[in-house]
């Protein structure tokens, strides 16, 4: 029996089997747990319908992040099926295309701060106030997150910020719902090819420093992150709450890396 036999995991960011959430979704369901799904829009719900039909027939609701009403009326469809959810995945983040190419300040702008913040953060904040009466007493709330949190890497941009908000929001909410039994954490994954990466100007150069600076010598995979998220969403992380958690090979804590091979050139 895996170790989250008997809970019911509410998975919202699925695209492609690429994404990160398909990884964790991929996880939980190893562990025993029940799976529901979101999609975004009905471009993608005919994919995201026939992935997720290798789980049999989870629930599987349409809802767009950027508007209160769908989260309320995705809760609601969902609570049809469900009397209450134990784990909420949030795996969702965008950006206009032209905010994450060039400068920061170059490509920033008014309205590309906002949806950035919007979607990528706020989101976050909204899946937990309106879900908040389906949770069960020992529920488990997650989030995604990036290095671009906390340093400033090449054309990340605005995502910088919205993911530094997003990261604080795991910890305000983390103090609020603690007394509920809620708890918030989120994993900073290392690049990862996906769709939304793909939006990223010269990820690919990224990924190459990425693996070539992180001491596991090679970059993380939605296994990888998956499982975390199945550790961080389970009883056996009953004391971790308001945590971001580094699953990205250890990068975020090498100065440098020198291979055997390597030499100083003098
Ligand atoms: P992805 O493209 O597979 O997933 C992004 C998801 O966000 C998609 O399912 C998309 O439909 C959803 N989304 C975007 N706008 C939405 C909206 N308005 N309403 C509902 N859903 C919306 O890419 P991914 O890389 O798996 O991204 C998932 C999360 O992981 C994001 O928060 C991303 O920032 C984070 N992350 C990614 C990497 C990486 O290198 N890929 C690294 C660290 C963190």
């Amino acid at each position: 029996m895996g170790f989250l036999a008997g809970k019911r995991a509410l998975i919202v960011g699925v695209a492609s089997e690429r994404s990160i959430a398909w990884g964790i979704a991929q996880a939980m369901s190893r562990q025993g747990a029940s799976l529901a799904f979101t999609y975004q829009s009905e471009r993608l719900g005919d994919r995201v319908r026939e992935m997720v039909s290798e789980f049999g027939s989870p629930p599987c609701l349409p809802m767009d992040v950027a508007d209160d009403d769908e989260i309320i009326r995705m809760y609601s469809a969902l609570s049809a099926d469900w009397p209450s959810v134990d784990i909420v995945v949030h795996s969702v983040a965008y950006a206009p295309r032209e905010q994450l190419a060039g400068s920061y300040l170059d490509s920033v702008t008014r309205e590309g701060f906002r949806i950035a913040h919007d979607i990528s953060s706020y989101s976050f904040a909204a899946l937990a106030k309106y879900g908040r009466p389906l949770l069960s007493g020992q529920a488990a709330l997650l989030t995604l997150s990036y290095l671009g949190a906390v340093r400033a890497i090449p054309h990340y941009n605005v995502m910088g910020p919205a993911k530094a908000s997003l990261e604080a929001n795991v910890r305000f909410m983390a103090a609020e719902l603690g007394a509920a039994g809620v708890r918030v954490n989120g994993i900073s994954a290392g690049p990862i090819k996906t769709l939304a990466a793909a939006g990223i100007s010269g990820f690919r150069q990224l990924m190459q420093a990425a693996a070539a600076h992180t001491p596991i010598r090679r970059n993380v995979t939605i296994d990888d992150v998956g499982n975390a998220a199945a550790f961080l969403c389970s009883d056996l992380a009953a004391g971790i709450t308001g945590e971001v958690i580094y699953v990205d090979g250890g990068y975020r804590n090498v100065g440098m890396l020198l291979d055997d091979t390597t030499t100083a050139g003098e």
